[in-house]
């Protein structure tokens, strides 16, 4: 195993490294690897551990709402299960809408509602404002939620994502300037891709944007990973809706969640948190697609999961099969590469997700050459909106899926491959 340092190798050096990774990269090539590091879901290992769900209702679809959950109704949710996900956002029990399986389509119509209907009371739809409406992007971030922008004609402004959190300064300075912004996105506990945890300083200025703001402006606070620690250290994050209560701004925050990455990623519940206001109007623009979310779905995932004290066990179970995953993809890193002056990363302490830097114009190459060698891995420039990372460093590197092995081995393949490129920019 060599070390190298980048900054300091002679000519010489670089090229016998070269040589030497390149012939490394050869046997990799030769061997005919298929693995996959792109996908951020749960492994079959994590959905066994919710297979029990699946008898527990047998034929007891008693419930507190007391009525018949084989039929139409309840657009907001059973009772039960909104005490249940109200703690994981935050929010008080009459604040939450309990959805359908996908917390990404409560998203998606949250925007497309404030774009085209409006909030009823509490204001018009951006689009009567008659400019294009713009939102703040921190990156790298969740190229899902770029796309729902892109797919509604809302232009994505990129601002940094910091270590505690998006640029503050920055933001609050658009916001300020522009008035035609009128979200921002956010996954404040175990970023998609970098694992941040906003910290309290930055969760409560984001809770004040709403003063700064133009009118009708939303934070869309995309708590997904809210659950998701590797371990029971993990920081915690500042709730938001309290944070916003004290400012006077909890109608300018919309809160959301899913079970996918608890029970089932394809047969989960959702939820929004959301001031009553805010409710009110997203209920009333949610009725016109549906007459009510499958009650069954969320009956069995509170028999399920039970309360609170269930949750976090449940969660641990995940922490436990996930833990060693990260553990391997770090222990590659920082074996390969650490001190070398190639590339930096964070080391996640929740969420599903590594992310990765190269030396600024290598990700896309050092994406290639692990797609050549077998690896695939997230296409570089995905966690930016557009598609484009201007320094084309950023790899998302997801290690839920495959196995201890595959990860193993898929690791060793992209360090070679970071090391190849790396070294090659350096000698051309
Ligand atoms: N938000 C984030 C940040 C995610 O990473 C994901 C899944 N990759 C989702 C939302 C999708 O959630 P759901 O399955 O509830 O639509």
């Amino acid at each position: 195993v060599m070390t190298l340092q980048l900054d300091q190798a002679s000519t010489t050096q670089l090229r016998e490294w070269e040589t030497t990774l390149a012939q490394e990269y050869q046997q990799f090539k030769a061997s005919g690897l298929n693995l996959d590091l792109t996908r951020g879901k749960p492994s079959a290992e994590q959905l066994d551990l919710s297979d029990a769900m699946n008898l527990i209702l047998g034929d007891d679809l008693s419930n507190e709402s007391n009525t018949d959950l084989r039929n139409y109704g309840g657009l907001d949710g059973i009772p039960e299960c909104k005490r249940l996900f109200a703690k994981v956002l935050g929010v008080a029990n009459d604040e939450i809408l309990i959805g359908g399986n996908s917390s990404l389509t409560l998203m998606y119509f949250a925007v497309l509602f404030a774009q085209n209907q409006g909030f009823g009371a509490l204001g018009a739809s951006w689009a009567s404002e008659g400019k294009t409406t713009k939102f703040l992007a921190p990156v790298p971030g969740y190229d899902r939620h770029f796309s729902v922008c892109e797919h509604l004609g809302i232009e994505l402004i990129p601002v940094a994502l910091n270590d505690d959190g998006p640029d503050m300064d920055a933001v609050e300075q658009l916001v300020k300037a522009d008035p035609s912004i009128k979200g921002i996105w956010c996954v404040p506990r175990f970023s998609n891709p970098t694992g941040t945890v906003y910290s309290d300083q930055v969760v409560d200025r984001l809770a004040q944007l709403g003063k700064l703001a133009g009118s009708n402006f939303r934070v869309f606070w995309d708590n997904a990973y809210a659950v998701h620690s590797l371990s029971d250290d993990a920081p915690e994050l500042a709730n938001i809706m309290d944070r916003c209560r004290a400012h006077g701004t909890e109608d300018s925050i919309y809160i959301f969640g899913s079970t996918s990455k608890i029970t089932y990623a394809g047969a989960g519940v959702s939820f929004a948190g959301m001031s009553k206001g805010n409710l009110k109007a997203f209920s009333q623009h949610l009725g016109m697609s549906q007459i009510g979310p499958d009650k069954i779905n969320q009956l069995r995932h509170v028999r399920f999961l039970k309360d609170s004290e269930g949750l976090a066990a449940h969660m641990r179970a995940h922490a436990a099969v996930l833990k060693p995953r990260f553990d391997i993809v770090l222990k590659h890193l920082r074996e390969g590469l650490a001190d070398t002056g190639m590339a930096s990363w964070n080391e996640p302490q929740g969420g599903y997700f590594v992310s990765f830097d190269t030396l600024p114009g290598l990700a896309k190459e050092v994406v290639q050459l692990a797609a050549d060698a077998g690896v695939k891995l997230t296409p570089a420039g995905a966690t930016f909106p557009y598609g484009k990372d201007p320094d084309n460093k950023n790899i998302r590197i997801a290690p839920s899926v495959p196995s201890l092995e595959e990860i193993d081995r898929a690791m060793a393949v992209f360090v070679n491959c970071v090391k190849l490129a790396s070294v090659r920019q350096r000698l051309s």
